[in-house]
């Protein structure tokens, strides 16, 4: 399983705001709990009444199934997100300001900041 490469200590100091713990969270077919009344079972996971996922610790602003957390949170790098480069530059409110803001933005591909990779990370 591919893991992300990307320091999320290091983005939480540059002010991404865990803006990535706000996008969809769609689940794999293999990671989706049985549904208890035999129903379908649910795809995605459940956001809080902030729109951050219900996994996040909001104190941390940390996973709390870091180690279990779904195949799309490990593979999705923030730097290729334009969306990122608003984050850090103007915060996050909602995810829907958060795309205004970056399109008035007009951030060049030269000027982006970059959250570094992990820890060993050869980049
Ligand atoms: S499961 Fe963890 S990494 Fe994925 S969105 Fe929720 S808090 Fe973020």
């Amino acid at each position: 399983m591919v893991d992300s490469l990307i320091d999320c200590d290091e983005g939480r100091r540059l002010g991404c705001r865990t803006f990535c713990c706000r996008l969809l969270v769609r689940l794999a077919e293999d990671e989706r709990e049985p549904a208890m009344n035999g129903s379908v079972p649910k795809g995605f996971v459940d956001k809080g009444p902030d729109g951050l996922c219900v996994h996040l610790d909001r104190c941390t602003h940390r996973c709390g199934i870091w180690e279990k957390r779904p195949r799309v949170c490990r593979e999705y790098d923030c730097n290729h997100d334009y969306l990122l480069q608003a984050a850090v530059r103007v915060g996050v409110t909602n995810i829907v300001q958060l795309a205004k803001d970056a399109q008035a933005l007009r951030i060049a591909i030269e000027n982006c900041i970059k959250v570094p990779g992990c820890a060993g990370d050869v980049d």
